[in-house]
């Protein structure tokens, strides 16, 4: 495997932290900034009024039945242009990219480059470039990893990465969806506990913009068979152990039996970076 732009360090680079156990409970953080975000930041604003979220209900009750295809030309006809996507280049995001390549392939789609992605992910998105014609956009958050383990006296995520993933995932993505209508989420429902109550279309307080999981009704198994019958591209770790990748540092490769998240931060009570949780 390869990872990006970081130099392996020795045990003696980085200043000593406390390292925060591994069975407490990572502290909770809250964008706490009062200026309206996602929806409500666009022009014109979408709010979330009694009616839309009755809206929003139905359309997901009656999507329940529908394919993944027809979930993003609902999407697409419902909110384009403040459809967006984001996407971490995994098998579910593939899959999505794969089928808004013919329905929709003008939406914009980002990647949260955190800057610890490994290259095979990396790579992942010139290779939708050249089968797509599609160019993933980075959004980056402010500061470099130099600057940022600079500024936290070596890298967080060995530490606090709620922290982490808060800094260099979360903010990201609550900036890249200010003024945003919706955004496509590639969560399976039966990938774990929080995600299981994941509506088809429903309305996402953290972001404040309507989120929409076509993908929601589908299993690892229909996923893997579109991705080979259709020749859509995917990560190559995936075919070394590694059933979700992250970034590198949080992301190790799962023993048969366990569960499909399992190796993302093992050793933290964390499954989740943030983004799919309420
Ligand atoms: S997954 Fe790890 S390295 Fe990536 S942002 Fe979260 S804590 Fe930081």
């Amino acid at each position: 495997m390869s990872a990006r732009a970081i130099q392996p360090r020795s045990p003696g680079d980085s200043p000593k932290l406390p390292i925060m156990p591994a069975n407490e409970p990572l502290p909770l953080l809250k964008i706490d900034d009062e200026t309206p975000r996602g929806a409500l930041a666009a022009d014109p604003p979408l709010v979330p009024t009694e009616d839309f979220l009755k809206e929003l209900e139905s359309e997901s009750q009656k999507l329940e039945s529908s394919t993944p295809q027809q979930i993003l030309e609902y999407a697409v006809e419902r909110f384009a242009p403040n459809f967006t996507m984001a996407t971490a280049f995994g098998p579910e995001g593939m899959t999505i990219i794969h089928m808004l390549s013919t329905i929709a392939p003008e939406t914009p789609i980002f990647n949260l480059d955190t800057g610890y992605q490994f290259q095979e992910t990396l790579d992942l998105r010139e290779r939708v470039k050249e089968k797509y014609g599609i160019e993933v956009e980075y959004k980056l958050p402010d500061t470099t990893v130099e600057q940022y383990e600079a500024m936290h006296g070596g890298p967080l995520y060995k530490t606090n990465p709620n922290q982490c993933c808060f800094d260099r995932k979360l903010r990201v993505l609550h900036e890249a969806a200010k003024g945003k209508h919706a955004w496509a989420s590639a969560i399976r429902r039966d990938q774990s506990p929080d995600r299981a109550k994941a509506p088809i279309v429903g309305w996402d307080r953290k972001f404040q913009l309507v989120k929409v999981s076509p993908l929601a009704n589908w299993t690892k198994k229909e996923v893997w068979s579109l991705i080979n019958d259709e020749d859509i591209p995917y990560n190559p770790l995936h075919d070394q152990g590694y059933s979700s990748v992250g970034c590198f540092p949080c992301t190790r490769a799962v023993q048969p039996g366990e569960d499909e998240r399992a190796g993302r931060w093992s050793g933290f009570q964390k499954t989740e970076c943030g983004l799919h949780s309420q």
